[in-house]
């Protein structure tokens, strides 16, 4: 079994050389072998040593540390913890010491600056031991190293000892089990919205995956490493930043699989849940105005709904966001829409049915249901016809058809049909050679340009409809 690269924090007082140590490793131990490519930091980054792979955290203050601490977890599997030699220990040596007590976490010492004159290993030695550090010599058997961030003398035995500690941890590599990547920055950027760093302690993250944090949820639109690279997936280790975070979740918020149900609770996207729109579920989002009329609600429907989230109280903004990438209706039953809360609904293409009175409510969903089920329940057949070839000409694709039945025309609805029934598009224009037409009768052969393209075949059928009822 191959274990996990350590995810590694340095903390300690404040000029005690925690960002010139993170900087002497990052330049000389590279993992890209790029040495000089990183421009930006995205929160962490990874190094190489004697083939291995490390993460250090070099988010600026270690936030995501002493928040991670109070909650309970922690994101770095090991601490350096950084005393200047010249200095001995300070207040915010002493706070980290806590920091690392509370969190359990494995550390080194690194004495630093051992390069200057004033240095007095003997004395930080001394001075940790009231704070309940025992390095080896002084009545324990912490480890420590004498290194200096500047020269960079030591920091090779440095990196021995936190590969030797990781090896001691038996980190598991787990890229299979479910996502787990606490967030260790969060910030706005003014042209690409929420950027977030994590680093991936388990599972692995792709590009289009549904996540979620205790706050926030996030389509993953981008992923990008610490090279700042594009990448389609980060796997266990891996620091990486993520786009597509709808609000800024907090630092030591933990990502997970799923979506945000209310403000404090994350529900894991049971496998069942089909993510294609088209899939012959109906996902269901219940807003209503009591317990009794919620209980009375989530009684009526038929196994073919899939409850996404049922809850009391007005539709909020979270609701929207979770219909539109659980590609839920929402139902509310005398509940509140604000306009804003509409306007959301409208820009994401979430509808939202809020009705009185209960029986029009399960009408509506029963259609919906049967619309699912048999997508061309409700519709009339104006024109069908088969696909004998298809083309592709600058991107566009080209259904070469003849048409079998009635007729087509531009800006008609249509199905494409390939066994089942799937897929809307509108026909954008049609061609007969070279001319443009508006209308194609039963017997001709014509070329159709449809919006938005489909992935059309050969033999397969598109139908031209109308609907019958205008509600569903
Ligand atoms: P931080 O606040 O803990 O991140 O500390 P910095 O890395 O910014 O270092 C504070 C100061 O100490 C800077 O002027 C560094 O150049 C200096 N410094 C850091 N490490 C060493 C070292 O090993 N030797 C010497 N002589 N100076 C160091």
């Amino acid at each position: 079994m191959t274990s996990r690269q350590p995810i590694v924090a340095i903390l300690g007082h404040v000029d005690h050389g925690k960002t010139t140590l993170l900087d002497y490793i990052r330049t000389t131990k590279v993992a890209s072998g790029e040495v000089g490519g990183i421009t930006q930091s995205i929160g962490a980054y990874q190094a190489k040593f004697k083939g291995k792979l490390l993460t250090f955290i070099d988010t600026p203050g270690h936030a995501a540390f002493s928040q991670m601490r109070s909650r309970g977890a922690s994101v770095a599997d090991i601490v350096v913890l950084v005393v200047a030699a010249d200095d001995s220990v300070k207040p915010q040596t002493i706070e980290s010491i806590k920091h690392i007590k509370a969190a359990g976490v494995p550390y080194v010492v690194a004495i630093n600056k051992i390069d200057k004159a004033e240095a007095n290993v003997e004395v930080v030695k001394a001075e940790l031991t009231q704070h309940e550090v025992f390095v080896e010599g002084y009545g324990g058997n912490t480890p420590f190293v004498l290194i200096s961030g500047k020269t960079g003398k030591g920091v090779d035995s440095l990196l021995e000892t936190i590969l030797l500690l990781s090896e001691l941890e038996e980190l598991p590599y787990q890229e299979d089990i479910a996502l787990s990547a606490p967030i260790i920055e969060a910030k706005l950027d003014p042209q690409k919205g929420t950027l977030v760093s994590a680093i991936i302690k388990a599972g692995t993250l792709k590009v289009g995956d549904q996540v979620a944090t205790s706050s926030s949820i996030c389509k993953v639109r981008a992923l990008y490493n610490d090279l700042g690279v594009s990448v389609k997936l980060a796997k266990p280790g891996m620091p990486v930043q993520i786009l597509g975070f709808t609000t800024l979740p907090g630092v030591g918020e933990v990502i997970v699989p799923g979506y945000l149900t209310s403000p404090l609770t994350i529900n894991h996207v049971p496998s069942t849940i089909p993510s294609d729109p088209l899939a012959k579920h109906l996902n269901l989002i219940i807003k209503a105005d009591t317990a009794g009329s919620l209980e009375a609600l989530k009684g009526s429907f038929s196994s073919d709904v899939y409850l996404i989230s049922s809850s009391t109280g007005d539709l909020t903004e979270s609701d929207v966001l979770l219909a539109a990438t659980t590609h839920s209706i929402i139902l509310g039953f005398n509940v509140k829409v604000s306009s804003s809360v509409a306007k959301l609904a409208e820009a994401e293409g979430v509808t939202i049915k809020n009705h009185k009175i209960i029986y029009e409510l399960l009408e509506y969903i029963e259609k919906k249901v049967l619309k699912i089920m048999e997508p061309s329940i409700d519709e009339d057949e104006l024109g069908v016809s088969t696909v004998i070839k298809v083309f592709e000409i600058n991107k566009d694709i080209i259904a070469g058809v003849k048409v079998d039945s009635g007729a087509i025309c531009v800006g008609d609805t249509v199905h494409l049909k390939r066994g089942e029934v799937s897929k809307n598009a509108k026909i954008r224009s049609i061609r007969i050679g070279k001319d443009e037409v508006k209308k194609v009768e039963v017997g001709k052969e014509c070329g159709i340009f449809l919006s938005p393209n489909l992935d059309v075949r050969e033999k397969d059928v598109i139908i031209a409809y109308k609907k019958k009822i205008d509600d569903i």
